[in-house]
């Protein structure tokens, strides 16, 4: 599939900063495929997708949407074409959650695009799991239940490039795994899908490329059994592991290594 979002040579030094936070770092993001962002905290990651999402510019490098230059790109195009879940989703407005919701639909305002408004948002609260919610207020919500509903905004937005930082970070088991199957179903519908992950079984099962960031540089990226191997995870986080193909699927099984007998 096409190359739909591209970094490339991106090193990021923050105002003030002595030191990049980013150095040299690049990934591509292929409509069809959900790709996995993983990495240790403080890697870069959510950095990078600042900067793939044209919220961060670099202070070297290129970013690409769809061979052009991402900086060209106005606003309200931008927000047509990708829709970004960011780590910290915190609206904490009492708004419902229906209105909230409801901001993702803001680009589509006055196209023939906003028929769909009510189906679109009615959808996002189905498929995330919050329709039992619709009326209540944000911050009246658990943390899982307000992450859930930062999801269905972003997913409302209906934009055929994702880009979701944590998605899964506050959710139970039953929830991680539906957020992991939204983003395969939007893959397979064509979007190009990033999703920062820490939990690398998900980036080995659910993932279709997978790029690993460490102290602000790509140090590999492919085929996500070819990507997180025991010695590179033992190397970048620094933690002893086992890798051993899971019983059913073959599907490398990662985990962390505890001493025996305690
Ligand atoms: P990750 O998402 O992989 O955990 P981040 O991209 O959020 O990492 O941050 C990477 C590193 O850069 C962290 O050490 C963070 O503290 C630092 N950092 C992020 N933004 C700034 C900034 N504006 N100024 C200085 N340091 C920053
Ligand atoms: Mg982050």
């Amino acid at each position: 599939m096409s190359v739909r979002l591209e970094a490339r040579g991106i090193t990021v030094v923050p105002e003030g900063a002595r030191h990049p936070i980013l150095t040299n770092a690049t990934v591509s993001l292929h409509g069809g495929e959900v790709h996995a962002l993983v990495g240790p905290n403080g890697a870069g990651k959510s950095t990078l997708f600042g900067v793939l999402a044209g919220d961060i510019r670099p202070t070297e490098g290129d970013v690409d949407l769809d061979e052009a230059p991402l900086g060209d790109r106005r606003a309200r195009d931008l927000a047509r074409v990708r829709a970004v879940l960011l780590q910290q989703n915190a609206v904490s407005f009492p708004f419902t959650v229906t209105q909230v919701v409801e901001m993702g639909r803001a680009p589509w305002v006055r196209t023939e695009h906003a028929a769909d408004d009510d189906e679109i948002v009615r959808r996002a609260l189905t498929d995330t799991d919050v329709a039992h919610l619709a009326h209540r207020t944000l911050p009246s919500l658990s943390g899982g239940e307000r992450a859930r509903v930062a999801l269905a905004r972003v997913l409302a937005q209906s934009t055929d490039i994702l880009l979701l930082d944590e998605p899964t970070a506050a959710l139970d088991l039953r929830h991680q795994e539906e957020v992991l199957a939204i983003a395969r179903r939007r893959a397979a519908d064509g979007a190009a899908v990033a999703v920062v992950l820490h939990d690398l079984n998900a980036a080995l099962s659910t993932a279709d490329r997978v790029t690993l960031l460490a102290d602000g540089r790509t140090v590999a990226t492919g085929h996500p059994a070819d990507v997180l191997t025991a010695r590179r995870i033992e190397d970048v986080y620094d933690q002893p592991v086992d890798v051993f193909p899971h019983p059913v699927t073959g599907v490398p099984v990662v985990t962390a290594r505890r001493p025996s007998g305690s």
